[in-house]
């Protein structure tokens, strides 16, 4: 046996279960296809000294959220008092370019009650089923909401589990200044990681595990297996034995989705101190769109876009992606921002290969499989990843936390 784990995957969940097993007292590898550590937290500059999160960007649930501690030790700047700027009362909505009124942005909050309340109650009564089976669509404000839960769960609400759903623990948004994905990898940065190392094939047929991987094999006594369940899906990884039909029934009940995010960069401050914050936008053709404007005092708008919608503008390609988002912005700042824009970067997550999708979201009557997505196979094959989490997935904290959960589980098994 050449170490006690080999540990696939250096994203938030690989790295915080290295940084268990080293305190536990156990040895590992980790082993990450890519060419860097952190994931699906991963930082570009757009211009210079001025950071976009590809991926996760808010450090949600901020009252609990491990980062909020770690950011403060590393000294990383955050917008604490920014939080409150996601909170539905503070969200700015237009229709066809036109603010909406104060009574007609109550009666949106209020609709968003009634729908959180129909699937809570759902839930309550143990009811997992499609999130449009329990909401209001004939609502004037409808076209919105559904455009927002797509891009918050990577799917449309025919594809969401009610339960899971209900599931999410609420919290603040944190933004950080210069990125998340910057700040998982300062503090990955200690955990020694073999990049541009792709795993091929995880053999658990005998005693311990052999993993082959683009760059040799290796012997542990434990896997732990990290990957999102679109690689999962895709069969990238091929396990000796095959998964059992328990264990692909939780993968592809939990499958990834798409949220897909275009940040726009501009010249100057074209937002002001009131444009601030988080806008919706629709109009009477049924195009949507939610961006977030110069949250932490940037010359930046990020719009967002999820689900079927996401799916089809990917595939349109960048420039689409770049116009959908310019387009957003101008309804409600006006036309003039077009010349402002220096530069935009258009993620692709459904096509992303690492990931082959953005999070998972669990399909109507498959909030259960979470659990069994965490399962240990043969006390020889762990599961970690946002995907295996109850109350937190889709966030990079609730990855973290999956991570610590699986070291300790590996390090009981191995003792035993
Ligand atoms: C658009 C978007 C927005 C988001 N917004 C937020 C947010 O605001 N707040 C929040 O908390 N979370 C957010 N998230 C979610 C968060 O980024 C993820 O939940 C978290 O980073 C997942 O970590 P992980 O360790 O589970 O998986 P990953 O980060 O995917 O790590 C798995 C690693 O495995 C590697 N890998 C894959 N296949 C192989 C292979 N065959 N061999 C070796 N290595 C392999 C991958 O390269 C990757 O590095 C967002 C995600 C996206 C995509």
């Amino acid at each position: 046996m050449e170490t006690d784990v080999i540990i696939i995957g250096a994203g938030a969940s690989g790295l915080s279960a290295a940084k268990e097993l080293t305190r536990l007292g156990l040895s590992f590898t980790v082993v990450e296809g890519s060419h860097r550590i952190g994931g699906r937290a991963y930082s570009e500059e757009i211009a210079p000294g001025v950071w976009f999160d590809l991926g996760c960007s808010y450090l949600s649930q901020g009252e609990t959220n491990p980062f909020v501690a770690i950011a403060d030790e590393l000294g990383v700047v955050l917008g604490k008092d920014r939080g409150d700027l996601f909170e539905d009362s503070n969200i700015r909505l237009h229709k066809n370019g036109v603010p909406l009124s104060s009574i007609e942005s109550e009666a949106y909050t209020a609709y968003l009650s009634e729908c959180d309340a129909a699937v809570t109650a759902a839930a309550d009564r143990g009811e997992d089923i499609a999130i449009v089976d329990l909401v209001d669509i004939d609502s004037e404000f409808a076209t919105i909401f559904m455009h927002s839960m797509a891009d918050y769960c990577t799917r449309d609400i025919d594809e969401v589990s009610s339960v899971d759903f209900a599931n999410t623990d609420k919290g603040s948004d944190i933004p950080v200044l210069n990125g998340y994905g910057n700040l998982v990898a300062a503090w990955g940065s200690d955990v020694t990681v073999s990049l541009n190392t792709k795993v091929a094939r995880i053999d658990w047929s005998g005693v311990g595990v052999s993993v082959e991987t683009s760059r040799g094999a290796l012997r542990g006594r434990a896997v732990l297996c990290t990957v999102s369940t679109g690689i999962l899906a895709a069969g990238e990884i091929e396990f000796v034995p095959a998964l059992p039909d328990w264990k692909m029934e939780a993968v592809l009940g939990l499958p990834t989705g798409t949220e897909n995010k275009i940040c726009l960069h501009f010249d100057r401050d074209v937002f002001g101190p009131d444009g601030r914050g988080f806008h919706y936008t629709w109009n009477d053709e049924g195009l949507a769109g939610g961006f977030e404007a110069s949250v932490m005092g940037l010359n930046t708008a990020v719009a967002f876009t999820g689900g079927r919608f996401a799916v089809w503008l990917e595939k349109q390609g960048q420039q689409a992606g770049h116009e959908y988002a310019v387009d957003r912005v101008a309804e409600v700042f006006g036309n003039d921002i077009r010349k402002h824009v220096t530069r935009s970067i258009v993620t692709a997550w459904t096509t992303e290969p690492w990931t082959r999708g953005s999070y998972s979201c669990a399909l109507p009557g498959q909030a259960h499989q979470r659990t069994e997505l965490a399962r240990v196979l043969g006390d020889r094959l762990f599961f970690a990843g946002e995907a295996t989490t109850i109350h937190d997935y889709a966030f990079c904290h609730g990855a973290y936390r999956s991570g610590i959960r699986a070291a300790q589980e590996i390090s009981q098994t191995l003792a035993s």
